[in-house]
């Protein structure tokens, strides 16, 4: 098959891993008999710094006529004091909504090698860590209108948050296919005792409920819901939920299993052109130290084979020799354990070729 990916390396940290993705869908491609054509997007800061804003209509034009897109990370210190409309953030959020992705799909999963790496008592791991949050992407806070006026001689700030019916439908029905094809719970997060938004969202979900009778529904407040992601997660299967909701609680979830720098996401609306990412940010403060971990973009390369390619043996070869790895001690720095002697640490580039060397089944 040949595929075009356009690849967006971003900031920070962004190119390392990103270029470590790229050798492992090289490898794929060798090993299976794919070309993987790759068209480079600016975006973030880089993008700001060459063209004058975070990304231009016509980069994101290469995005939308690409097969999909792998992203690195944007953001950084130099562009924190630009304005708001002129943010890294901002070219990522006209990313989102210009490719219409409409759906982040996060997994929350805990590798058993580095069940000592997440901070809950080892009494609540075992019970097991996998499940998937099903996060609104375009709409909702993020998305509604900012305005910052002065009112009685001071400033007053204002985020409007706004969610229609069909918005919410589209990820609901995501949330309960999802939740069809894995252990058949979908919780669904809002905060109905406070927002409007909320209450409708909830209205949403269980009149979809009757469509899906072999999906058990159930509704959870988003502050209960943080409480119970450390307390209990192994209660959870799928939860779908709105934009700012999933954000915070994805970073939550991606905690609990060890490092931000093992998850990978994938942003997908209504064709099968998607948005995959780690779901971390720039690291300005390890970028171009080769220390960055970067399985989360790898395994982000080999969700685009699943889910957007339709390569599923080659996305279970990727992921499995990311688990050789890791089963043979190798760590970056990030989830390397206080026990040194049961593990080596190795570099950005390092991992990535260990994971090339493992596809290609040579043995260490
Ligand atoms: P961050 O995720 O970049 O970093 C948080 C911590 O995790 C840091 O200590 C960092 O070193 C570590 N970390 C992150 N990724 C890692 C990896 N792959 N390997 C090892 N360690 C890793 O979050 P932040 O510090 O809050 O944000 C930094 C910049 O990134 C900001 O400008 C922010 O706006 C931007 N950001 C971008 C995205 C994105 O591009 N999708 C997402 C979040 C934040």
């Amino acid at each position: 098959m040949n595929k075009n990916i356009a690849v967006i390396r971003g900031d920070g940290i962004g190119p390392e891993i990103v270029n470590e993705a790229l050798a492992v869908l090289d490898t794929v491609g060798d090993i299976y008999g794919h070309t993987f054509n790759y068209t480079d997007v600016d975006m973030g800061g880089c993008a700001i710094d060459k063209w004058g804003e975070p990304l231009p209509d016509e980069m994101l034009e290469k995005c939308k006529n690409s097969d999909s897109v792998l992203l690195g990370a944007v953001g950084g210190k130099k562009w924190d004091t630009v304005p708001g409309h002129m943010r890294p953030e901002k070219g990522l959020l006209k990313l989102r909504a210009g490719m219409g992705v409409y759906s982040n799909n996060r997994p929350a999963k805990i590798w058993p090698q580095l069940a000592d790496a997440s901070p809950l008592r080892p009494s609540i791991v075992e019970q097991g860590i996998d499940f998937i949050i099903v996060r609104e992407l375009i709409g909702g806070i993020y998305f509604g209108e900012h305005k910052t006026t002065e009112v009685n001689g001071e400033k007053q700030a204002n985020d409007d948050m706004c969610y229609s019916e069909s918005e919410i439908e589209r990820i609901g029905r995501i949330g309960f296919e999802t939740a069809r094809k894995r252990g058949k719970k979908l919780c669904s997060v809002e905060k109905s005792n406070v927002l409007d938004t909320s209450r409708l969202w909830k209205s949403v979900m269980h009149r979809l409920a009757e469509e899906y009778p072999d999906v058990e529904l159930s509704d959870m407040l988003v502050d209960n819901c943080a409480m119970q992601i450390v307390k209990n997660p192994a209660q959870f299967d799928v939860i779908v939920t709105e934009n700012m909701f999933g954000d915070i609680l994805s970073d939550e979830a991606s905690m609990i299993t060890g490092s931000i720098g093992m998850i990978p996401s994938s942003s997908l609306g209504s064709s099968t052109c998607g948005l995959y990412e780690p779901i971390h940010g720039s690291a300005p403060d390890i970028a171009g130290m080769d220390i960055a971990n970067p399985i989360g973009t790898i395994l982000s390369a080999a969700m685009m084979l699943r889910f957007s390619f339709d390569m599923s043996a080659e996305a279970d070869a990727i992921e499995k020799a990311v688990y050789d790895v890791l089963e043979q001690g190798y760590r970056t720095a990030d989830i390397m354990p206080g026990d040194e002697a049961r593990c080596k640490k190795v570099g950005c580039h390092e991992m990535g070729q260990l994971i090339i060397k493992s596809l290609r089944g040579t043995k260490q």
